[in-house]
C-alpha cells in the first residue's frame, strides 16, 4: 500500500498526464473540468486560510518585537535568494546565448499586455476596503491587513486576545482539514491540468525555442538543486533533500498548477504535518513567500529578458545587467502567485531597458510550461525559507 500514497500517485499522474496529452489530446480537453475543479477547491481556501494562519502565526509570535525580527530576516534571506537567482540566470544566458539563432523567428501578434509601473505595484499592496479584497482574493492585501489585525491584536489585555486567537486557531485547523482532503485529490487534479496544456500547446513549440528553453530550465535547475540547497544548508543547519522528500508533493502541486498562490494551502499543510517546520513560520512565512519570494519567475525574467535582446540584435552592457538584475528582482516581488504573472511583468523590464512591449509575443508560446517550472521553483524557495526561518521562531 505504501506505493499508492497520494505523492506516488501525483508521479504517475504527471507521466500519465504527459503521455495522454500527446496521444489522446482531444480527450484530455475534455478533461479540462477535473483540473479546473481541483484548482477552485484549493482556491477556495486560500483566502481563509492564508487569513487565519497568518493571524495565527503573528500572534503566537507574542509580540511587536518578535514579529519584527522575524520578518527582517525573512525579507533578508529573500533578497539574497533572489539576487542569487537573477545572478544565476544571467550566468547561464552568458553560457548558452539562447537567441541568436532565430533572430525574430516569432511572430509579435500577441498583444502587449498594460505596461506595470512602480506606482502602480506600490499602490496596490494597500486595500482600501478589506471585505473586496478578501472577495476578490487579492492575498497581498490580506496579507497587508491581517498584519494590522494582529499586531492590534498583541496589544490587547491578554483575555481578550486569547479570545481572538482560540477563535483563528480553531478556523486555522478547520482549514487545514478541508486541505488534507482536498489533498487527496491530487493525483486527479494534476492529471488532467497537465494533460490538458500539453494537448493544448503541443511539445512541438517547446523545440522551436529550445535554446530558450534550455536556458531557463538549465538556471532553474541549478538554482533548485545546488544554489538553494547550498544556502539552506549552511544558513538553516539541516539537510535540504530529506526535507524535500518529506514536502515535494507541494512542488508537483506548484508544478501542476503553476501558481503559488492555489498551492499555498498544500505547502501550508505539507511543511507544517511532514516537514518539521513550526506554526509560526509555516503560518506566516510561506503566506508571506507565496507573494513576495519567487526565485524561479526572477531567474527567468532575466533570462527572457536577455533572451528578447539577443533575438533582437541588441548588446546589453554591464550597466544595463544591472538594470536588469534590480527590476527582474522587482518584477518577481510584485508577481502575482498566478499563471502567467511572470509574463506580465516582463513589460516591466523590457521597458526599463528599452526593448520593445511586443517582444513578449516571441516567448509567450512557451511560457505555460516555464511557468510550471518556474512556479515549482518558487514554491520550493518558499519552503526551504519557511526551514530555514524556523530556527529563529
Ligand atoms: N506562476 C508563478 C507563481 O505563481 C508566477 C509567475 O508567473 O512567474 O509563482
Amino acid at each position: 500500500m505504501k506505493y499508492l500514497s497520494t505523492e506516488t500517485l501525483t508521479i504517475a499522474a504527471i507521466f500519465l498526464g504527459i503521455t495522454a496529452g500527446v496521444w489522446l489530446p482531444d480527450t484530455m480537453l475534455s478533461f479540462k473540468w477535473m483540473g479546473d475543479l481541483f484548482l477552485m477547491l484549493l482556491k477556495m481556501l486560500i483566502v481563509p486560510l492564508v487569513f487565519a494562519s497568518v493571524f495565527v502565526a503573528i500572534v503566537s509570535l507574542g509580540s511587536g518585537e518578535a514579529l519584527k525580527n522575524l520578518g527582517l530576516k525573512a525579507l533578508g534571506y529573500y533578497l539574497l535568494t533572489t539576487a542569487l537567482a537573477v545572478t544565476t540566470g544571467l550566468v547561464v544566458v552568458g553560457i548558452v546565448e539562447p537567441g541568436a539563432a532565430h533572430q525574430m523567428a516569432a511572430s509579435a501578434a500577441v498583444t502587449a499586455p498594460p505596461e506595470q509601473s512602480f506606482s502602480t505595484l506600490l499602490l496596490s499592496f494597500v486595500p482600501a476596503n478589506i471585505f473586496q479584497s478578501l472577495s476578490e482574493g487579492k492575498i497581498v492585501q490580506v496579507l497587508v491587513f491581517v498584519l494590522f489585525f494582529a499586531v492590534a491584536a498583541l496589544q490587547l489585555e491578554s483575555a481578550r486576545r486569547e479570545t481572538l486567537q482560540e477563535f483563528f486557531e480553531s478556523v486555522n485547523d478547520a482549514m487545514g482539514k478541508i486541505a488534507e482532503w482536498i489533498i487527496k485529490l491530487t493525483p486527479l487534479g494534476v492529471f488532467s491540468l497537465i494533460g490538458y496544456v500539453i494537448a493544448k500547446e503541443g511539445l512541438s513549440t517547446l523545440w522551436e525555442l529550445k535554446s530558450y528553453v534550455l536556458a531557463v530550465l538549465l538556471g532553474l535547475f541549478v538554482h533548485a538543486l545546488i544554489v538553494l540547497p547550498v544556502v539552506a544548508r549552511i544558513l538553516g543547519r539541516f539537510n535540504p533533500l530529506d526535507y524535500f522528500k518529506k514536502v515535494r508533493e507541494a512542488v508537483l502541486v506548484a508544478f501542476s498548477t503553476a501558481s503559488s498562490a492555489a498551492t499555498l494551502p498544500v505547502s501550508i499543510e505539507t511543511a507544517y504535518e511532514r516537514g518539521g517546520v513550526k506554526k509560526e513560520s509555516a503560518g506566516f512565512i510561506l503566506p508571506l513567500g507565496a507573494t513576495v519570494n519567487m526565485d524561479g519567475t526572477a531567474l527567468y525574467e532575466a533570462v527572457a529578458v536577455m533572451f528578447i535582446a539577443n533575438s533582437y540584435g541588441m548588446e546589453l552592457g554591464f550597466s544595463q545587467q544591472i538594470v536588469i538584475f534590480l527590476t527582474a528582482t522587482f518584477a518577481s516581488i510584485g508577481a502575482a502567485g498566478i499563471p502567467g504573472a511572470g509574463l506580465v511583468m516582463m513589460t516591466m523590464i523590457l521597458s526599463a531597458v528599452g526593448l520593445p512591449l511586443e517582444a513578449i509575443g516571441l516567448i509567450a508560446a512557451v511560457d505555460r510550461v516555464l511557468d510550471m517550472f518556474r512556479t515549482a521553483i518558487n514554491v520550493w524557495g518558499d519552503l526551504l525559507a519557511a526551514r530555514v526561518l524556523n530556527r529563529f521562531v
